[in-house]
């Protein structure tokens, strides 16, 4: 048996966390997680948590402990573990098939196993059918204010979150910033004087004169998260996604959606872009695909994107001259087929919108309790409140406050998130992203956790 005062040992020693370095210069203090099961974990010191955001960052979508998906990783590696996508796999195949039967439509499927290289993968693509067909012309990216899309350099150069792109330039050229759609914060942009629906149009077309300004035979694609997770759960406008898809029709953009948060069921359908009629070009995802069993990642595009390739089979530049090694691990198809059994066979997506619909109410019921409460959004079990220390100018809390909540709930046995955005210090809503397994009970154990540290908090 391990020790646990080894294994914490060992992590003091050499692990560098991700995301929280300053708490452990501060305390050296990890929590390890030592075990999973349900919407549970429990940690080195016996602590058990409920998990509001799925492994920390809205990943283990069927809940922890799903002895199906591990038999079907295991039947699997025994049978195959690996092999590259130069060829094909039952899991590959089967997967693929299963998948792209919710997404008409789409048709090719590119296996990787991250959301930052499936992201990549995309660009590439991108980049490639400006060369092939647009000499080189139709290169740029465009990528929305407080968007995410990885963690690689080509993705940060995308990433609409300054603190987390400002200290790595330089950046890659050719990723151009659209402005945010956030009703919430439609002040910033002098936009407040208009309906909702007024909104959704305008800031839509906040991204045609971007892309007029920039010369619209200069841009090759439009990316952008159909809810924005990680930049504080910003759901779009009314009108919004029609608009964006007019503007990119006229143009000739090509509309990548990137779903590594929403898909596979977070929102309460199979795909965030479902829920508001979009008709992408390319989609992308990763966490929920196999709820973290195995690491896999996917790009998904149309047939007519996939044909752009198809060219001069005497011109060896022609084809995506691209391989993900890993993206060849069977382990990761094997998982995501079993996944979306599960979400199909406990109806787990008719489980999020209800359950969705519970917490949406409880943390209204929030908001009229907590002035510092401003605003509440989300679609399905992906879930924010933002935190502002005054209703009418929306200044937000401090990050620091922020992690006062998350800290004290997290002593009170429940785990939540907090958010990311373009102002350093100023990251101030709180995330929700419970296993779409959870029950009522858990949802209420969840907003009275969030209830009683509000009021610690800020009284
Ligand atoms: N896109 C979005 C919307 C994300 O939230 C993330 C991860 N937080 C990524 C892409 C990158 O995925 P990964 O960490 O698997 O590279």
């Amino acid at each position: 048996e391990n020790d646990i005062s080894h294994i914490v040992d060992a992590d003091k020693a050499h692990i560098w966390h991700h995301l929280i370095q300053h708490k452990q210069f501060e305390t050296n203090d990890p929590r390890i997680i030592l075990e999973g099961k349900g919407m549970r974990v429990w940690d080195q010191n016996g602590k058990e948590y409920l998990d509001a955001v799925s492994g920390g960052v809205w990943t283990v979508n069927v809940g922890y402990g799903r002895e199906s998906i591990a038999k079907a990783v295991y039947d699997q590696l025994m049978k195959l573990c690996y092999f590259a996508q130069t060829a094909g796999s039952i899991p590959g195949s089967l997967y693929a098939e299963k998948l792209i039967s919710k997404m008409p439509g789409l048709s090719r499927v590119y296996y990787t196993n991250s959301g930052s290289e499936a992201n990549e993968k995309a660009f590439k693509m991108v980049r490639q059918i400006a060369h092939r067909r647009f000499g080189g012309k139709k290169h740029k990216i465009l990528y929305r204010d407080r968007d995410y899309h990885g963690g690689t350099l080509a993705t940060m150069s995308a990433g609409g979150q300054d603190e987390r792109v400002m200290q790595y330039g330089p950046l890659a050229p050719g990723f151009i910033r659209v402005p945010h759609c956030m009703e919430y914060r439609n002040h910033e942009q002098g936009l407040d004087h208009l309906s909702s629906e007024e909104y959704g149009i305008a800031s839509a077309n906040l991204i045609e004169e971007v892309i007029l300004r920039e010369g619209a035979d200069t841009v090759g694609a439009l990316c952008l998260e159909p809810v924005t997770a990680g930049g504080g759960v910003i759901t779009p406008p009314p009108g919004y996604w029609d608009r964006v898809q007019e503007i990119c029709k006229k143009y000739d953009i090509l509309l990548h959606i990137d779903e590594v948060v929403c898909g596979v069921g977070r929102t309460g359908t199979w795909f965030g872009y479902q829920q508001y009629g979009i008709k992408p070009d390319i989609v992308t995802m990763a966490k929920g695909v196999a709820s973290g069993y195995a690491a896999i990642a996917l790009c998904v595009t149309t047939e007519a994107v996939f044909d752009m390739f198809k060219d001069d089979p005497s011109d060896p530049l022609s084809y995506f001259r691209d391989i993900s090694t890993f993206g060849g691990c069977t382990a990761g198809p094997a998982a995501a087929l079993e996944n979306m059994r599960i979400i199909e066979d406990e109806d787990l997506l008719g489980n999020c919108n209800a359950m969705g619909d519970r917490m949406m109410g409880n943390l209204q019921a929030l908001k009229e309790k907590h002035r510092i409460i401003g605003d509440v959004r989300g679609k399905g079990l992906f879930l924010g409140l933002e935190l502002v220390t005054d209703r009418n100018t929306k200044d937000p809390v401090t990050e620091a406050q922020i992690a006062q909540v998350t800290g004290d709930c997290g002593a009170q046995g429940v785990i939540i998130g907090a958010s990311n955005r373009s102002i350093p210090g100023k990251n101030n809503v709180l995330c929700f992203s419970p296993a779409l397994i959870a029950t009522a009970d858990d949802i209420d154990q969840i907003t009275d956790s969030v209830d009683k540290a509000l009021t610690k908090v800020f009284g």
